[in-house]
């Protein structure tokens, strides 16, 4: 029998303490080498919900400041049922949190906007580990609910992981490391070098493309990197200036969506965003043979054939790519 590391065995009872929903698709289990995780118990399929959470409080911020005062109202707003369960709660090394403040801070996620932010104390979505290929998206609704889906279908006795912030899909694995601030200890860890070497490539890949669609870096236009990114400097202005033909935009993104498959990172939210992207494109087209092999290309099913079909419009001019640029520098400006 696997002998139970120390950290693991002080949450041991804890966590299993931890109310889940009876009809809840996952269980608590310990996750080796990142304390627990969430495992799911049958076949979760793309686009299940798998947890739907109400903090037990909330606090206001002040544009995303917490104000002393703010918490101590949420804390003091706690019920004694809920008290008794967020005491089951604890910090990396598996001991109790030393006050309902410092539990509060570790497990709290904020909804709403910048502007009109609220941090809540949540019991069960802090027990979700990230991945850097994630199989799940965590989606703030409108109250101070969190929801969760699956973004891939998951299998009985898989864990259901996370990305922490979906801008990581384009770094490197040194700097999704940089960013998340803790070394990560997902799939990414355990690839071999040469296999390494290739994924930090294709995410390189992924960010250019992206960079070439919308004209600007995920990390703003003046990313210091860009440079390096894409070397070709008169492409990167014509990025950048929003004067590439449509066609050329159409075969970005389709292949962008054809790296982020093949790096496992083409989950379903970013392959209906790609999705769309690609329709306002097919809708831009005017030339009849640019609309029709893209009309062609948004029929087919995999990501693959849709590319194949975009490489033979690439760079071909539109009749409406003169008007497009002048859509895209308003829609910029505004
Ligand atoms: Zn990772």
């Amino acid at each position: 029998m696997r002998a139970i590391k120390h950290r693991e065995f002080f949450t041991v009872t804890a966590y299993l303490g931890l109310h889940i929903l009876p009809n809840a698709p996952f269980q608590l289990k310990p996750s080796p080498g990142k304390g627990w995780g969430a495992f799911a118990t049958r076949e979760i399929k793309i686009g299940e919900l798998i947890l739907a959470e109400k903090p037990i409080c909330a606090a206001s911020t002040y544009y995303g400041r917490l104000l002393p005062q703010e918490l101590q109202k949420a804390i003091d707003s706690i019920t004694d049922a809920d008290m008794a369960q967020l005491s089951l709660l604890r910090d990396n090394t598996g001991k109790p949190f030393m006050a309902p403040q410092e539990a509060f801070m570790k497990n709290s996620f904020g909804t709403g906007t910048m502007g009109n932010l609220t941090l809540g104390l949540y019991l069960l979505q802090p027990r979700f580990n990230h991945s850097c290929v994630p199989n799940a998206i965590q989606c703030p609704g409108e109250d101070t609910t969190i929801s969760r889906y699956a973004c891939k279908d998951i299998a009985p006795g898989e864990e259901s992981i996370f990305c922490y912030d979906p801008s990581l899909h384009s770094l490197t694995k040194t700097e999704r490391h940089e960013r998340l601030g803790f070394i990560c200890k997902c799939t990414c860890r355990e690839l071999a070098p040469p296999l390494q070497q290739v994924s930090n490539l294709r995410r390189r890949l992924y960010r250019g493309l992206r960079y070439l669609s919308q004209g600007k870096d995920i990390d703003g236009p003046t990313h210091m990197n860009s440079r390096r990114l894409i070397t070709n400097l008169a492409l990167k202005k014509a990025a950048e200036n929003f004067e590439l033909p449509i066609s050329e935009l159409f075969y970005y993104s389709t292949l962008a969506a054809v790296v982020a498959e093949e790096e496992g990172i083409l989950d379903y939210t970013l392959a209906e965003s790609i999705k769309e992207e690609l329709s306002r494109y097919v809708i831009a087209f005017m030339t009849p043979r640019n609309m029709k092999v893209a009309k062609l290309a948004m029929m087919k099913t995999t990501w693959i054939v849709k590319l194949e079909l975009a490489v033979s419009i690439r760079g071909q001019r539109d009749e409406f790519d003169a008007m497009y640029t002048m859509v895209r520098k308003g829609l910029a400006r505004s």
